[in-house]
């Protein structure tokens, strides 16, 4: 059993970075991907002659330097360095986002910067009680930021209550968890003018795009539209069964599905205790709805970031913000972001009844009535990891029943339950094909010590 080096099932950012590393060093690579297109949550797709991404999606500046230079000489000239320009909704005014000193000091009512800054002056006499997200922040940050900020947007994001979340919820989820990371943050943005971001004009799914080209160009070879139904491991080498009926045979499988439903897709079937734990790791859903608009543009913001409960809408963003030209001139499209539980009452609603809901919830934020001309819907039904207080009880047997399989290396943000941007998913692949040697060996030690650097990712917004 040993047809191909290795089959790497999903072509997100993950998958397809490492087909692309490891055809390059001269693998041969087989990637299987359930969608028709490459780029996973990461990817592109035209709504109305527009291209669109998942919601908003940048890509942050803090990705590796090595990583950075390559999508440089893929994208050329098409990956743009953008200026930031965002709004958050906080106590009813707009504050621009990420945070910048002079603005937080024209715009937060007096009540609010006073009760924060009390906070953030008493947080060395706080100490979280339990390893909760409402714990840890409410000790980092103070009551103020908390209740009015992050407690609402946890709810929204989440679906769940902020004591109900594991601490590192807030750890590797709220970059600017303590008093002096926020105002690291808030003084970076003021030195710096605006912070910046990448984006290539094609749309943020270019990134994956022309790392599939150059993984295929490279040899590795992609198959769209292919869902894996089984995967059997063996000592020796893993067969991957598909719904078309074909089998792949390689040496080593690398998996980027979720997590729980790799166990679930193993024969041999995982001892007791470890599929029970998979139906204990819950994912977020996200419904995505593109609200068509026949006018240049709604507003100059690239994204309004909405953590009041009055709307279900998590963030509203125009793509055409994103990049410098190749838009058509007379229309444009909205994303908003609307977090739920695959099957839920919000889930189920239809496409007119979604674009009302966006409609209201946006006009009651004190935005303009976008008033659409068409409403296309987008469902994720993995968006976001949940960390419910003791997960790891629930991830730590899967975790160890897939390390423990010979053949089998799962990562990328489904495959190891982390609430991960794109450039940590990069990050992942860029490790797995460095530990895997030219004789086709694999360096066990460095993917360990790979796992250690990805436990301190912290997700950027
Ligand atoms: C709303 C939102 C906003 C985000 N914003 C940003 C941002 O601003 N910047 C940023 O860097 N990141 C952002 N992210 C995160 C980014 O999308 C992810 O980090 C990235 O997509 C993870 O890549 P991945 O390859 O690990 O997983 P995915 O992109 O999820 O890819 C997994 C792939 O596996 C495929 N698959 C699943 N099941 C099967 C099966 N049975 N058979 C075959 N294929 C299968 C899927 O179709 C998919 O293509 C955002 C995510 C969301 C949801």
């Amino acid at each position: 059993m040993d047809a191909t080096d290795v089959v790497v099932l999903g072509a997100g950012p993950a998958g397809v970075g490492a087909a692309y590393r490891a055809a390059r060093a001269g693998h041969r690579v087989v990637v299987l991907e359930r969608s028709t297109v490459p780029g996973g949550a990461a990817g592109s797709f035209e709504v109305a002659g527009i291209r669109v991404d998942h919601g908003s999606h940048r890509l942050h500046p803090s990705i590796d330097p090595p990583i950075l230079a390559e999508l440089r000489r893929l994208l050329g000239d098409e990956l743009q360095e953008r200026p930031r320009n965002g709004r958050i909704r906080l106590a009813g005014r707009w504050i621009a986002f990420p945070l910048r000193p002079g603005d937080l000091a024209r715009r937060l009512p007096r009540d609010f910067a006073l009760a924060a800054a009390r906070d953030a002056l008493t947080a060395p006499l706080r100490r979280p009680r339990r390893d909760t997200f409402a714990e840890v922040l409410r000790a980092g940050l103070g009551p103020t930021m908390c209740e009015r900020f992050y407690f609402p947007y946890a709810r929204k994001i989440w679906g769940v209550e902020p004591d109900e979340l594991s601490g590192a919820q807030a750890r590797r989820r709220v970059a600017a968890a303590s008093p002096s990371r926020l105002l690291r943050r808030v003084l970076r943005g003021s030195r710096e003018g605006r912070s910046v971001f990448h984006y290539p004009r094609g749309g943020f799914g270019r990134i994956v795009e022309v790392l599939a080209e150059a993984a295929a160009e490279a040899g590795a070879e992609f198959r769209y539209g292919t869902a894996v139904t089984g995967v059997d491991l063996a000592a020796d080498g893993v067969r991957v069964r598909t719904d078309g009926g074909a089998a792949v045979d390689a040496a080593r499988a690398w998996s980027t599905l979720p997590l729980p439903m790799l166990a679930r897709l193993a024969t041999p079937e995982p001892p007791a205790g470890v599929l029970p734990a998979a139906g204990r790791l819950k994912f977020r859903a996200m419904l995505l709805v593109y609200l068509v608009l026949d006018r240049p543009r709604y507003t100059e913001f690239d994204a309004h970031y909405l953590p009041e409960p009055s709307t279900p809408v998590t963030r509203v963003s125009e793509p055409r913000n994103y990049r410098d030209g190749g838009d058509p001139p007379d229309r444009t499209v909205l994303c908003a972001e609307l977090p739920c539980t695959a099957g839920d009452d919000l889930w189920s609603l239809g496409d007119a009844e979604l674009g009302a809901l966006v409609e209201d919830g946006l006009a009651r934020q004190g935005l303009p009535r976008p008033g659409a001309a068409a409403v296309h819907v987008r469902r994720l039904p993995h968006a976001y990891p949940v960390y419910r207080a003791g997960f790891e009880r629930a991830f730590a047997p899967l975790d160890a029943w897939a390390g423990a399989q010979p053949r089998l290396l799962t990562f990328g943000r489904q495959g190891l339950f982390a609430h991960d941007n794109s450039h940590h998913a990069l990050a992942m692949a860029w490790a797995a094909a460095d530990a895997l040697g030219s004789d086709g060996s694999f360096d066990d030690g460095a993917w360990a010590a790979a796992r250690e650097r990805f436990a301190a990712h912290v997700v950027e917004d």
